[in-house]
């Protein structure tokens, strides 16, 4: 059997990292194409050396001579820039586009992949926040699949995988909480980052644990599944459920659910998109019902978490509000980090780009590289001001 080559964008990453993995745990199956990174360059480098890509792109052109260097001696190639990260998906001998850069900067790289055909696993949630609809067009047209990545997308991909046409009542999205369930807004007032950097049930980048922790993550997630799965804002309810056992549920015109459980390990879904429609044996850790005892559920708190509430109402108001709700939460979320700002003020920040920035209702690609561009540049200017 042809291995599947695979080309990962972002493999310095902790989606990257793990999906490695999975491919040297499936190496009968998968091959490494194409590497990408932004800065770690030394890592690259050496998953470049253990994997023997095609070709690597190192997004920074500092580091461009770094990783020239060392890879001189292999036949591998050695690209730097944003451009080049776009051209590289495009090349033939490419049979798979793993996106699991984080941010906007995933949207160009994914229009690329999806205009030359290749197929999708999607990790990189925001490119469809930011152009959902752009993106639904696009692999319509040019008949792409996009297999998401994400526990939560991957869990109702699997629970609608045989049901062909059967409407969807609802889709029932779950949500650890993150590590402030159930705190009010003054005990959040104080939260440090070391403290938001902690996330109780899942080892992931910084930019999403921080999400995790505001909400974020699961508004972002709202939209990312209504353009996946083709349902209104009505249709997608968020349910908290600490333990991460049940990734997400669909629940059907006839009134039946059904879910998808598991440990939580990203492996999981990583290689289900990497293999679909194939499930391959792994030795992962099996959940057991008996030793969890205990499942248990909760309504999300978006008074206390606006950024819940924010992607809800940005995504139903279409059109570049999703753009401006992410380019906002990508520079408070990096202030944050940085203690620029504290933990609500996070909120506020991506609350006044959305009342500020002006909304466009039609969109096209250009549209949302300046919004973002103006989202940005007005957020950092409103937290040097602190003007929230
Ligand atoms: P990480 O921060 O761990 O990794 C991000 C990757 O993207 C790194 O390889 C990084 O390179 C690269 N990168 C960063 N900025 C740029 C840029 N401007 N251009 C090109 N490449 C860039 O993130 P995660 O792996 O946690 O998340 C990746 C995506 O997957 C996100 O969209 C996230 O929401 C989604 N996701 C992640 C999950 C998880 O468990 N981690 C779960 C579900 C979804 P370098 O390291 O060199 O800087
Ligand atoms: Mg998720």
């Amino acid at each position: 059997m042809n291995k599947k080559r695979i080309a990962i964008l972002g493999s310095t990453g902790s989606i990257g990292t793990q999906a490695l993995e999975v491919i040297s745990e499936q190496s009968e199956r998968f091959e490494v194409e194409v590497l990408t990174a932004q800065n770690q360059w030394e890592l690259l480098v050496k998953q470049a050396i253990q994997y023997n890509p095609n070709a690597v792109v190192i997004g920074n052109e500092a580091f461009y001579k770094g990783v020239k260097n060392v890879l001189d001696p292999h036949d591998i190639k050695v690209f730097a820039g944003a451009k080049a990260m776009c051209e590289v998906v495009e090349m033939h001998t490419v049979d798979m586009v793993l996106t699991a850069i984080v941010g906007s900067a995933g949207l160009l790289p994914t229009i690329h992949a999806v205009k030359a055909k290749k197929p999708i696993a999607l990790a990189n949630k925001e490119t469809l926040v930011v152009a959902g609809e752009l993106i639904s067009a696009l692999t319509l047209e040019n008949k792409v699949p996009i297999i998401p990545v994400d526990s939560e997308h991957s869990a109702i991909f699997q629970c609608l995988t045989g049901e062909y046409d059967n409407a969807i009542e609802k889709l029932i999205l779950t949500s650890s909480g993150g590590p402030f369930r159930g705190k009010k807004i003054s005990e959040l007032q104080k939260i440090t980052k070391n403290e938001a950097l902690k996330h109780p049930t899942w080892t992931m980048g910084q930019k999403i644990t921080i999400d995790s922790a505001t909400l974020m993550n699961k508004g972002l997630e709202v939209i990312e599944a209504k353009w996946l799965f083709d349902v209104d804002f009505d249709q997608i309810e968020v349910v908290v459920h600490p333990q991460s056992i049940i990734h997400s549920a669909v629940q059907f015109a006839d009134g039946s659910i059904k879910a998808q459980l598991g440990l939580p390990d990203m492996k999981l879904p990583i290689q289900y998109a990497m293999a679909y429609p194939e499930r391959l044996p792994t030795a992962y850790p099996r959940f057991d019902f008996t030793e969890m005892g205990q499942l248990t559920f909760e309504k999300p708190d978006m008074s206390t978490f606006r950024n819940l509430q924010l992607a809800y109402d940005s995504g139903r108001m279409g059109g570049n509000a999703p753009c401006i709700l992410n380019a906002s939460n990508e520079i408070a979320v990096q202030a944050f980090l940085q203690d620029k700002i504290g933990f609500l003020q996070m909120s506020d920040l991506i609350e006044t780009c959305l009342k500020t920035i002006p909304f466009e209702k039609n969109i096209m690609l250009e549209t949302l590289t300046e919004t973002d561009k103006e989202t940005r540049l007005f957020a950092e200017k409103a937290i040097k001001n602190l003007k929230l």
